[in-house]
């Protein structure tokens, strides 16, 4: 017997059908003799709907209101689930955040989980309850309903899987594994059979939603067994783990898109020590994280800095940047919204320069101009325009996978 966690996304769980298919998956797990934690998403596009809904009513809405409205999503999909299981006849029980007890920091919307309590959880499971617990939501300190951020389902599964020590975390999708790149993009992109904690974790944190980053960061953390796959389909999924001894390092596993973000441009600094410290300081101190950076020489003895951040984090950044001005001492802030960020990640490439060289390739032959470029000792990432960003995925892609 085995402790299973089980985590289904939003379109595996759209509808009253989609709901019976995945209680039948999760019943036939418990059928097995298994313990069984659930972890489900909102159905389809709920929170997408809700968030609309939030803002006919108040363009700017506080996100500690935010998350009292968006958590509701997940409560409806683990209701639903209960009543499905309960029709097949099997003994289950619904747990929100809060009775999970599944606490947080307080940062509304983007929440990270801080400790799981037991208690609950192991009393359900030892009166052999399937437990099915929400997703993407817990509590804080004040006792106040937090999200963990978009797509963060697959953390709070993980999680899960780390506080209980579970044998095995499936995250059921509506693709069966990890590609090579987003298969609804690239139509040539190859289902990986394994892919290391350290590929995945740039993967999704370069843009790849098949799993939360953050999840892929408490996997590798707590050594979880960690598999990807299809609640549409009954096929072997990918596995997520730490490289076997024998495993050859792959040159590249795979390339990203991330569209979600935006170019900040400050131009005519003065070329002196210091301003740079000036400017990331500032945006570190409101938490607001940096992607590229370029500073680059301007004219009459001056500099210019470029840099990314997350779209979501742009009108803050922005804000700041302005009541800034002075202090920073720049001429003008140009924000662009229309890039995209291309990624390829392979744990081979830290020793073949040859990488950047096939990537560039590719963007020259498909005619795509490079407006940014950083590597680090697995990836590579540039910089184009968004409406590109299609076409270079799939013209980088086929120099490394055709
Ligand atoms: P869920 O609702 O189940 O959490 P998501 O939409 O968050 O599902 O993630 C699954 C989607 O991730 C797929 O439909 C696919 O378009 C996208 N995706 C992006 N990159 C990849 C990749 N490398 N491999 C597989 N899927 C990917
Ligand atoms: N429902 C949330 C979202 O749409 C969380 C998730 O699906 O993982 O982002
Ligand atoms: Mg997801």
């Amino acid at each position: 017997m085995a402790l299973v966690v089980q985590k289904f996304g939003g379109s595996s769980v759209a509808d009253a059908e989609r709901v019976f298919n995945v209680a039948k998956i999760i019943t036939d797990c418990y059928s097995l003799g298994n313990d069984v934690i659930v972890v489900l998403s909102a159905q389809g596009k709920t929170t997408d709907g809700l968030i609309s809904k939030a803002h006919e009513i108040n363009p700017n809405p506080s996100r500690r209101e935010m998350d009292v409205l968006l958590s509701t999503g997940e409560q409806i999909s683990v209701a639903l689930m209960a009543m499905a299981i309960e029709r097949l006849g099997f003994p289950v029980v619904s747990l929100t955040g809060w009775q999970a007890d599944i606490r947080t920091d307080s940062h509304y919307s983007d929440a990270r989980i801080k400790k799981i309590g037991l208690e609950r959880l192991r009393s359900e499971l030892d009166r052999k309850n399937i437990v099915i617990v929400t997703g993407f939501q817990g509590v804080n300190k004040y006792e106040d309903i937090t999200t963990l951020g978009r797509g963060g389902s697959d953390t709070t599964a993980v999680a899960l899987a780390a506080a209980l020590k579970a044998d095995l975390c499936q995250i059921y999708t509506d693709v069966d594994g990890v590609y090579t790149a987003d298969p609804r993009i690239v139509p040539k992109a190859r289902k990986l059979d394994q892919i290391t904690y350290g590929e995945m974790l740039e993967l999704s944190s370069m843009g790849a939603k098949v799993l939360h980053n953050r999840s892929v960061e408490i996997a590798k953390v707590y050594n979880i067994k960690l598999e990807v796959l299809s609640s549409f389909t009954n096929t072997p999924g990918t596995l997520v783990k730490e490289a076997a001894r024998n495993m050859e390092k792959t040159l590249v596993s795979g390339v990203a898109k991330d569209d979600n973000i935006s170019r900040f441009a400050l131009t005519h600094l003065k070329n002196e020590p210091g301003i740079a410290y000036k400017i990331f300081s500032l945006l570190a101190k409101h938490n607001i994280t940096i992607d590229i950076i370029i500073q680059s020489i301007g004219r009459d003895d001056t500099k210019d800095i470029s840099f990314t951040i997350p779209k979501l984090l742009r009108d803050q950044a922005a804000a700041i940047l302005e009541e800034a001005k002075d202090a920073i001492g720049y001429e003008t802030m140009d924000i662009d919204d229309t890039v995209s960020k291309i990624s390829v990640v392979g744990a081979g490439m830290a020793n073949n320069p040859g990488v950047a060289a096939q990537t560039f390739q590719a963007l020259y032959e498909a005619d795509i101009n490079i407006n940014m470029i950083s590597t680090s000792e697995i990836k590579i990432s540039v910089l184009i325009d968004k409406k590109d960003a299609d076409k270079a995925l799939n013209a980088i892609h086929d120099k490394f996978f055709a």
